[in-house]
Formats: structure tokens, sequence, C-alpha cells
């Protein structure tokens, strides 16, 4: 069974500027989702931020095992409730990969819990992607370095927490360096961020790039059904212990009460 991605794009600049429209005539989710084509284990739908409910309704996300997410001028209009619904389902397991500006969505501060932020300067940099990461999943297929000529800068420090794996260092033309491409694990759910895709610039027209995104995908699929109870905080019964035990103290709690939340 292949693959269910689901790319989210905002799809503002490609309807509000000449450039980007030109290097995206069909919407920046588009061309992604054209590159996660070309492997056929994966199966790529997308919607975009304009549609009811951000295009993801509940019925959506439990058909999606990765959503893949392009974000930058509209983070502020995602409702918080989707954001939260979002994070529900990475947390029962399902993938995500946040693109480029991503850095700054809902989503991924809402998971990461830290600012996100960076050094930027827009100046069609020459960016050098090592892979500091050799046999890792999301690297496979790739050499030591890619590259991409024209690229934004994004610079160190990046306020995220820790890493679980860095699989890409960048290296920028004016000089700064950047982890670009960092794995988390949230709840049961694979998450991977991924620096490049500045809009105006050819981006996800790139090889290396569509070959990152497909690996990243699979990387992210997680086949088992969804970890539901990772979201309940269930109060156990004395008399169901594993091993008889005998209560014993003063208790807060009446039996079957649910606790604070
Ligand atoms: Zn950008």
């Amino acid at each position: 069974m292949a693959v269910r991605a689901l790319v989210w794009g905002e799809n503002v600049h490609e309807q509000e500027n000449e450039l980007v429209a030109s290097l995206y005539p069909d919407g920046m989710h588009e061309a992604i989702a054209r590159l996660l084509r070309e492997d056929q284990g994966i199966e790529a739908r997308t919607t975009v931020l304009q549609n009811p409910e951000h295009g993801l309704t509940e019925a959506v996300l439990a058909e999606t095992d990765v959503l893949v997410w392009w974000g930058h001028a509209a983070h502020g209009e995602v409702a918080d409730e989707i954001v939260e619904r979002v994070a529900e389902r990475v947390w029962e397991g399902m993938g995500l990969i946040l693109l480029h500006s991503a850095h700054f969505s809902k989503i991924f501060k809402r998971l990461m819990g830290t600012p996100c932020a960076l050094k930027w300067r827009e100046a069609g940099e020459r960016e050098r992607l090592w892979v500091v990461n050799p046999g890792h999943p999301i690297a496979a297929g790739l050499g030591e370095y890619f590259e991409l000529e024209n690229e934004e800068m994004y610079g160190e420090p990046f306020s995220v927490p820790e890493p679980l794996e860095t699989v890409f260092v960048s290296w920028f033309q004016g000089g700064e360096v950047f982890r670009s491409g960092l794995t988390y694990r949230r709840g049961a759910g694979n998450v991977f961020y991924f620096r490049p895709g500045h809009e105006t610039y050819p981006t996800y027209h790139d090889a290396n790039v569509g070959r990152v995104l497909r690996n990243a995908v699979n990387w992210a699929y997680n086949p088992n059904a969804p970890y539901r109870h990772l979201l309940d905080a269930p109060n156990m019964p004395v008399d169901k212990a594993l091993e008889p035990i005998e209560e014993r103290g003063g208790k807060l709690h009446k039996p079957g009460e649910a606790g604070f939340r």
C-alpha cells in the first residue's frame, strides 16, 4: 500500500507575486507533490490554507500518513484549533515534514516549544548542504554534499530543541552555517525539518531536493495504527493492578475519577 502524503500549501505568494507564480504556476504545493510522485510508493495529494478548515478536516487527517507543510506569510491565519488537531495526529503517529519558513509555523512552534528563530538574508546565495549523517535514510542516494545555486540564507543559532538526529548542515556563500535537516520524535510521530525552499528560487524543481523529500516521507511513515492512548491519562483501578496490591496512605481522588487536566 502506498504512503499517503498530503502537501499543505499556504498558497499566498503564488497568488500575489509574479515571480513566484512564474516559478510555480500550479502552486508550490503542486511542485512539491510532483517531486513526491516520482516515487511509485508515495501517493501525494495537496491542499491549501484557503480551503474550509484549511483542508485539514478530521477525515482528511485520518487518511494522511505524512503531512508536508510549506507556509510563510500567513502563519497567523492558521486556526489554533486546526494546529491542535494536527499536533494530536502527530502524537498519535502521523509523520510531519516542515519546509523552509515553516520554522515559524504554529504547528512547528507548538511541537518544539521554543522560539524556532534564526538569522536570514535574501541574496540568492549558493547553499552547500553537507550530509553529516551518511547512511541516514533521509540522505540515501546523495553524495557528500549537494548545492543549490540560489537560496535564502538561514543562519545559526536556530533556537530549536536539540534534535534527535542532524542529517544536513548548510554552508552559505556569505559565511553562515545552519543545521538544515533535523529529525524529532513527538509522541509516536516522526518529524523532519528541511531548510531549503525559498519561494523566489526554483528549489522545488531541484532533483536532489526531490530525493530528500521522497526519502523523508518514507522515513516519517509509520505503518502502525494510531497510538491514541498516548493522549489519554487513565486512572488505573487498584483492583485491576497487574500484581495484587493493597491500598495504603491518604488519597485525593475517588476511584474512577478522571483527575485534573
Ligand atoms: Zn524564505
